[in-house]
């Protein structure tokens, strides 16, 4: 349909900043890929043509009247359903916010839009960000671009999904515990979660408020690295979020894989990691041995407590940030029996899907009086001491590598019914979640399911906090060399003229 759609978003902005007429062609071919693939990828929750067609005949004209154009200037961007965009539904996969439209926008949507960006629609996800396929949602199932009848990976699933069908060159996903790591690696993207505090949380919905992260997903290394450099830095409205300057393209070390040290955690490839994902991340590592790095073993101890911590953070938090929803400021209300208190049963009652409800179950039981310390002050402290194990690892190397994920993506519907072997699905991204330590999947390649599919491998590369630069260099080597990530699947290149 278009040669647009190929473009990577550094390569779509040096095209529509040739001139106002380009910028807006370059905005209708994502609009009209998205009319095309969205009614079997379902990807988007919210379809934002009319204000995106607005925005860009905007951008046109202050392109053509001599504007300087942003880091970002013309180029579409999906933005996952839990992010505020003032006046647009951010219903977060939940019935209970069904037709919320939130009266501000995030920080980082704003320096998304400032940069020039042009938000094309949100994206379906799992409710609150809770789930590993997307499927824990009241609205439709994305599906991953590589296989239909397969996810997309979650929470983030319809972000993913919108870049790897190339309806998009560019999206944002939150990730907690992995959910945009995971959606990377299912979907063959690049997909990184900064440090805690690396980017302001103002305006994202709030899941563990320890943990969230707001992350790019994008189909190039440099992608990833401009709207990093877009969203981070400080902002007095998220206490939390660290008074650093935004990360600037191209600083760090210089790529040089020769002096890198790269760790390998035996916890990483052993039980329930995949055969084929185990060869296709020991093909990456051996990539990395050809280029220079040298590999070495190091230990995280503590890998195997990380499910069940998080499990406890990740549910008191949630638990706490989602008393909020009771029907008096947010969404929907149920009135119930006419009683406050049965106003608010009544109103969550509906409202909250079966995952969230476990959720919030757990969560208000590690919490209570009696069962705090038991619970909730426990897992606290293994955190502690998975921060340590990559304390000590670090000390011997720069950089930690092993799988993203330890299947590739699974089908709809297979895991639906066991909300443990979804857990599961998390293995390797919740221990750096928990650290709070900055990590990135690359898509290093391919394996086959059991029918003969061949579905995309991701490959973690997890960095000491705040060194995210080590990572994208690392990360851009590997891309250069191996043409990793270059490879669409038949349904997006059927688009391409
Ligand atoms: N799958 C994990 C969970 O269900 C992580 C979710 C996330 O990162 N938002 O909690």
């Amino acid at each position: 349909m278009s040669d647009w759609l190929e473009l990577d978003a550094v390569a779509w902005r040096a095209r529509a900043t040739q001139g106002g007429a380009a910028l807006c062609a370059g905005v209708d071919a994502s609009l009209a890929a998205i009319a095309s693939l969205d009614g079997q990828v379902q990807a988007f929750a919210v379809n934002l043509a009319d204000s995106a067609r607005e925005r860009a005949r905007a951008l046109a004209q202050r392109l053509d009247a001599g504007e300087i154009p942003g880091p970002l200037f013309g180029v579409p961007i999906a933005l996952k359903a839990n992010m505020c965009l003032e006046g647009v539904e951010t219903h977060c996969g939940s019935k209970l916010l069904k037709g919320y439209a939130p009266p501000y926008s995030a920080t980082f949507v704003q320096r998304v839009i400032d940069a020039g960006a042009i938000p094309v629609g949100m994206t379906h996800m799992d409710e609150f960000a809770m789930g590993s396929s997307s499927e824990n949602s009241a609205y439709e199932t994305p599906r991953n671009p590589w296989d239909l009848s397969r996810t997309p990976g979650g929470s983030s699933g319809g972000s993913a999904a919108a870049v790897a069908s190339c309806m998009v060159p560019l999206a944002l996903g939150s990730d907690t515990g992995g959910s945009v790591r995971q959606p990377a690696s299912f979907c063959g993207l690049f997909g990184l979660k900064p440090s805690y505090g690396r980017v302001s949380r103002y305006g994202l919905v709030a899941f563990g408020s320890s943990l969230d992260a707001v992350s790019p997903l994008a189909r190039s290394v440099r992608d990833i690295e401009q709207l990093l450099f877009v969203i981070s830095g400080a902002d007095p409205r998220d206490a939390t979020c660290c008074d650093l300057p935004a990360l600037e393209p191209g600083s760090g070390d210089p790529p040089e894989a020769t002096s890198l040290r790269i760790g390998v955690p035996a916890e990483y490839f052993g039980a329930g990691i995949e055969q084929g994902v185990r060869e296709t991340a020991l093909a990456a590592l051996a990539e990395l041995k050809k280029l220079g790095a040298e590999l070495v073993p190091v230990d995280l101890p503590h890998t195997s407590y990380a499910i069940p911590t998080y499990y406890v953070v990740a549910t008191a938090e949630a638990s706490s940030n989602l008393a909020r929803f009771d029907g008096v400021a947010f969404g929907q209300r149920a009135s119930g029996d006419g009683s406050l208190q049965g106003m608010f049963a009544a109103t969550r009652e509906a409202g909250f899907g079966e995952e969230v409800k476990r959720r919030v179950l757990l969560g208000t039981y590690v919490l209570s009086a009696g069962y705090h310390d038991k619970w909730y002050g426990r897992a606290q402290r293994v955190r502690t001491l998975l921060r340590q194990d990559f304390e000590r690892a670090f000390e011997k190397v720069d950089l930690i590598a092993g799988p993203t994920s330890p299947t590739t993506a699974f089908r709809l519907g297979e895991r639906n019914s066991d909300p443990l072997a979804m857990y599961q699905a998390d293995a390797c991204t919740v221990p750096t979640s928990l650290a709070g330590l900055p990590a990135m999947s690359l898509p290093v390649g391919f394996t086959a399911a059991a029918d003969g599919t061949q579905l995309p491998v991701g490959l973690q590369l997890i960095a000491p906090a705040l060194e995210e630069a080590r990572i994208l260099r690392l990360a851009a080597l590997l891309e250069r060399a191996t043409g990793a990530g270059s490879q669409r699947p038949p349904l997006a290149a059927g688009e391409f003229s």
